[in-house]
């Protein structure tokens, strides 16, 4: 089968087209033909090695497709069944394994490409906005790259908990999109935190959801209002450099947290209890997902270039 390989760590260019034997489903676990895999920044960090990973291997968590074949004890899911996953093994490929207790059954109305677009980040958003900070009716709320993957589903969520956004973004193209999506306010990165405060009657903001990292990771601080949280759940920009902890005394008893998706989906209930949730709300349309490029599996390299080049806007996907 085609799939990508890593053989070593380095940038997009390491990411090799290849054909390798298809793999074998062993106990527990599923081969699913891949309609679609997800791109992620994850993908990124085991690419370069900033995450543990060890070449050669094939990257890629997030597929979704048809299952071909089951391994032995399999008793959830059978071949034909379409199953979605955030957690696959060497998803950039044809074909891909995924354990049973981390698929996701993808309901009848819904096509595994669109499932395969908003699974992981749908899931992340759902968990920020519902269980590390519950967004409360009236609450305004600080969204950064209000216009990528993450931030268009965070947006969506905010506003269907009854909340209100302010979105940072860097283009004109993304300020579009994010309102699109229900940013009621749109600024961009220079003095934003003083924009949230403006924006909240001086007050500040009672979280900031911020996948920026080292970039915004101060002014996000700066634009909470006493006893918020900074929902630190990523690094597009880069990690945040070593942080005293008194400085959120002084800042306001701020409460300051990284979030991983792993342990707000750690059991098979969990998981599929948000994934309803997420495939449900897409289904009935009341969450949408701007696919913002589809690429050829083999044009892998190219799809990481954008993401890291900050040239995207929403979901990217590779079809094999
Ligand atoms: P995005 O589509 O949001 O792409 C990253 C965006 O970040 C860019 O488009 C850009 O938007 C913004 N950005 C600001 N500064 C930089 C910079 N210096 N370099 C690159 N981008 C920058 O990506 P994803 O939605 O895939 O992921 C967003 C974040 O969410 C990542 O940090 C990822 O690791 C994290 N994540 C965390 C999870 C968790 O559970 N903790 C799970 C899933 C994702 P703009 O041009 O508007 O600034």
């Amino acid at each position: 089968m085609r799939a990508i390989t890593v053989e070593k760590h380095g940038g997009p260019e390491v990411l090799v087209p290849a054909d390798l034997p298809e793999p074998v489903p062993g106990p527990g676990r599923l081969l699913v033909r891949v309609a679609a895999a997800g791109v992620n920044y994850i993908d990124t960090y085991h690419r370069t090695g900033r995450y543990e990973t060890h070449p050669p291997f094939t990257p890629g968590v997030e597929i979704a497709g048809e299952v071909e074949a089951v391994g032995e004890g399999v008793t959830a899911f059978r071949p034909g069944d379409v199953v979605a996953t955030a957690d696959a093994v060497g998803g950039y490929a044809e074909k891909a394994l995924v354990d049973e207790g981390r698929a996701v059954p993808v309901p009848g109305n819904l096509d595994p490409e669109r499932a395969a677009s908003i699974l992981l980040q749908g899931l992340t958003a759902h968990y920020l906005t519902h269980s590390t900070y519950a967004v409360q009716p009236g609450d305004t709320v600080l969204v950064h790259a209000a216009a990528g993957g993450m931030g268009l589903l965070l947006t969506q969520m905010v506003k269907l908990l009854g909340g209100r956004v302010i979105g940072t973004v860097s283009t004109p193209r993304k300020e579009r999109l994010a309102r699109e999506a229900g940013a009621e306010e749109v600024v961009g990165y220079e003095d934003f935190a003083r924009r949230a405060r403006d924006l909240t009657g001086g007050r500040g903001v009672p979280v900031v959801y911020d996948g920026v990292g080292a970039a915004t990771f101060e002014g996000s601080l700066a634009a909470l209002h006493p006893r918020g949280l900074l929902a630190l759940y990523g690094a597009a920009s880069g990690p945040v450099p070593p942080f005293d902890p008194i400085r959120l005394a002084g800042l306001g008893s701020l409460f300051l947290t990284r979030p991983s998706l792993a342990h707000y989906v750690a059991t098979t209930e969990e998981l599929r209890a948000r994934a309803e949730d997420v495939f449900g709300w897409l289904a009935a349309g009341r969450l949408n997902v701007h696919v913002g490029g589809r690429y050829p599996l083999a044009e892998a390299g190219r799809a990481h270039e954008d993401l890291e080049g900050r040239r995207t806007t929403g979901k990217l996907l590779l079809i094999p």
